[in-house]
């Protein structure tokens, strides 16, 4: 868990290191339900209440562009497989964000949990390291933020986002609020959700090369980026492995 909380006037400061530095910042955003992009920052920074300054990862060999290539291939085919198809998944840079999967959120806790930690999943199929951000302060902060009634009408942006809507989607399964136990479901769904997205990686890899050319698939290119692979049984078999019964 991150100590210090910012004043105002740092967080504007923090906003405009960000944008220099690319360093990975927490913005814990006071407002509507939307990551704001990077020319909303600076104005948007008298909102934000807090923000946590996070340690830099070691660096690895992986491009950060093929990192998120395959984080939003994650998400995206996952979502495909056991939620709904998404209608956009883009790597443009968007500002603050390399990346970004839309999709619906309709079905069961047990299937979106998944499909918000198929990007980690992803990339660490991808790297062969589990990512610091699935233990560190993004799920500290996550944890509390979703657990504290007076922080519920708060919500972190860019860092941490995937693992505040994973939080949220636990909580709703009616587990009880409680740390230790949040992060055991949290890591019981993110093993769930590596073998699934591992069971169809030609077709996540597939994805990936297509984003990395095109940078953004709509539904149709998406579909046509899936080529000939089966993405459903692979999943189902692993939802059935786990005792999650993927279709009800
Ligand atoms: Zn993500």
């Amino acid at each position: 868990m991150p100590t210090s909380g910012y004043s105002k006037a740092r967080a504007a400061e923090c906003v405009q290191t960000r944008e220099r530095s690319q360093k990975p910042f927490i913005f814990i955003w006071k407002g509507p339900g939307y990551v704001p992009r990077s020319d909303q920052l600076n104005s948007a920074a008298a909102r934000f209440v807090q923000v946590f300054r996070v340690p830099m990862s070691k660096r690895t060999s992986i491009p950060k562009r093929q990192k998120a290539a395959h984080h939003e291939a994650g998400h995206a085919v996952l979502s495909a497989a056991i939620n709904d198809a998404p209608y956009l998944v883009s790597i443009r840079r968007d500002g603050t964000k390399l990346g970004r999967a839309c999709y619906r959120f309709e079905a069961r806790p047990q299937r979106l949990i998944q499909v918000h930690l198929a990007g980690f999943a992803a990339e660490e199929l991808l790297s062969g390291r589990r990512s610091r951000r699935l233990r560190g302060p993004e799920l500290g902060i996550s944890i509390t933020m979703a657990t504290t009634p007076s922080l519920a009408h708060l919500q972190p942006m860019v860092e941490g986002r995937d693992q505040f809507l994973a939080v949220q989607e636990i909580l709703k399964m009616g587990v009880e609020p409680r740390s230790e136990i949040i992060r055991t479901e949290f890591d019981r769904f993110y093993e769930i959700a590596k073998a699934s997205v591992q069971s169809v990686w030609p077709a996540v890899a597939a994805v990936a090369r297509a984003l990395l050319k095109e940078s953004e698939l709509a539904s149709n290119a998406f579909f046509t980026a899936l080529g000939g692979h089966d993405i459903y049984g692979p999943v189902l078999a692993v939802q059935d492995t786990y005792g999650l019964r993927a279709r009800t």
